[in-house]
């Protein structure tokens, strides 16, 4: 199969970089219903000129592209040990290419593997079937959304929503809560795949395949058609909105599936994906390996651009910072405020944040901006280049994040998706601010960032090491200030109070 490599590599390069066009059309009318100069519109706006940059610049939609899986369909006869080991080869490629970030990291010794390969990753499904040609199809679902992932076990209580029994209303209870309790941290809006029933392993991954259905499809069973009809009208009243900024649309899909269960257990399983809803396929000649086919793209429709206007709408009343940031700036912001960002900033996710809990920080981060990012970069020649760069999710580091900034005094911590009590109260006591960036938009950011200026504690691995970078031009929105306000908490309360009617009604 001479053409089998470059169809695999090609189909990972499209899925990574160019939305399908059922999800266009679903974030299309998401800006479209969004009122105008909110911060859900905002962040939409910058969504969608993200959504042209990347498949315009084949760089990844988001810099986190997850754990690859893929389902493949092969006529008997294929042999799959040698097609496993071509998509084996052709996510390292991809990787060496900057289309994934890499992202296997060995859970006992915290090594990154670099080419997303490991004994178990990619995640590679085989299924043969009566057809004389090889399918596969790929999604890409990111850390952040990954980490919504819930499952209930029926009967059960449900924040807000109360008692949910081992019927459809009380699965319906369990997807709202389930789009609920994601808010912004999975970059909504998003789009939930549900499975109903089967054990728990099983459940999850049949949730998880529902996310290869059309967003616009119909359920062919009655009863989940007017179960997913009905979410999605629910869902959008509860006012989670673009990034959980609160506003009008914070579900762009919702697709479920039932599979028998035992007498004793009543699962529900939803795989919560984010905006960037990654998902392609291919049709292979089982003889030459070439593309015959791609599923989820009609070839009569052009990529239409998303974008209305050119990434953020500035008003003017914006305030710049510029790194080293002093108290008496950071005490002026206030919620919904919007910050331009000129000159230095770092980066730290997780395992730099658990490094500064026992070690000090190899920099002097006094004034300084620490930015929730794990990059995409690569190494051409002796300078490094990021290929993608949005925030990632900043609640995994509410165990440090008070720490970090009382000891070494940073100012402004960017990320997605908002902050715990703890991070709060040290803003208040400390001086500092955090700051939304509009989660996924890794190229969009990407093109901020001048120049990489050096990078620290490498060893833990690109996404995971402290880059210091210089940007321009970089926004985000106050949503959490030195005063005690937290944009967060208000809309996860305001929410919870409107699921709370839903369960009255
Ligand atoms: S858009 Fe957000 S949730 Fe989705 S992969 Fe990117 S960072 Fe993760």
């Amino acid at each position: 199969m001479q053409f089998l490599q470059e169809s695999l590599i090609e189909l990972i390069t499209q899925t990574s970089t160019n939305l399908p066009p059922d999800v266009r059309q679903a974030m299309g009318d998401a800006i479209r219903s969004e009122t105008p100069g909110t911060q859900s519109s905002q962040a939409l706006s910058i969504i969608a000129t993200n959504i042209d940059m990347a498949s315009e610049g084949e760089g990844p939609i988001c810099q986190d592209t997850g754990m690859p899986t893929f389902d493949v369909h092969t006529p008997v006869g294929v042999n799959q040990i040698e097609l496993r080991k071509a998509i084996r080869a052709a996510v390292a490629e991809a990787t060496k290419r900057g289309k994934l970030r890499p992202n296997s990291v060995d859970s006992l010794t915290g090594k990154n593997s670099g080419d997303n390969v490991s004994e178990e990753t990619p995640i590679i499904h085989f299924e043969q079937w009566e057809k004389d040609e090889i399918e596969v199809k790929l999604i890409l679902k990111g850390g952040g959304c990954e980490n919504k992932n819930i499952q209930y076990s029926l009967p059960c209580t449900l924040d807000h929503l109360g008692s949910a029994g081992r019927n459809l209303e009380g699965v319906r209870k369990c997807i709202l809560h389930a789009i609920w309790q994601a808010q912004g941290q999975g970059c909504a809006p998003g789009a939930v795949g549900v499975c109903i029933g089967s054990d728990r392993a099983h459940g999850y991954l049949l949730a998880k395949y529902q996310l290869f259905r059309t967003l616009d499809d119909t359920n062919p069973v009655p009863e989940l058609a007017k179960l997913e009809n009905e979410i999605m009208q629910e869902a959008n009243g509860l006012g989670i909105g673009a990034m959980g900024f609160g506003g009008k649309v914070s579900l762009i899909g919702c697709k479920v599936t039932a599979a028998n269960r035992l007498p004793a257990s009543f699962f529900v399983s939803v795989a919560y994906d984010c905006w960037a809803f990654r998902r392609l396929g291919v049709r292979l000649d089982p003889s030459t390996g070439a593309i015959t086919k791609w599923l989820y793209r009609d070839p009569e429709r052009a990529v239409q651009r998303m974008a209305q206007s050119e990434g953020f709408p500035l008003t003017g009343r914006e305030v710049v910072l510029r790194a080293p940031i002093t108290e008496e700036q950071v005490r002026a912001l206030k919620v919904g405020d919007v910050v331009i960002i000129q000159g230095e900033m770092y980066t730290g996710r997780d395992a730099v944040h658990a490094h500064l809990m026992k070690n000090p920080p190899p920099v002097d981060l006094n004034g300084s901006v620490l930015y929730h990012c794990g990059p995409v970069v690569l190494k051409q020649g002796e300078a490094w280049t990021i290929k993608a760069a949005g925030p990632t999710t900043s609640i995994r580091e509410e165990p440090y994040q008070a720490d970090i900034i009382k000891n070494y005094g940073v100012r402004a911590v960017i990320g997605k998706g908002g902050m715990g009590a703890k991070t709060l109260g040290a803003l208040k006591q400390h001086g500092a601010v955090y700051l939304n960036a509009i989660g996924g938009a890794a190229q969009y950011y990407a093109q901020l960032i001048d120049k990489v200026l050096d990078v620290n504690l490498l060893e833990f691995g690109i996404p995971e090491a402290m880059w210091h970078l210089k940007v321009h031009d970089f926004v985000a929105i106050v949503t959490m200030d030195s005063h005690g306000n937290s944009l967060h908490a208000a809309v996860e309360k305001e929410t919870g109070e409107r699921l709370a009617e839903l369960q009255k009604a």
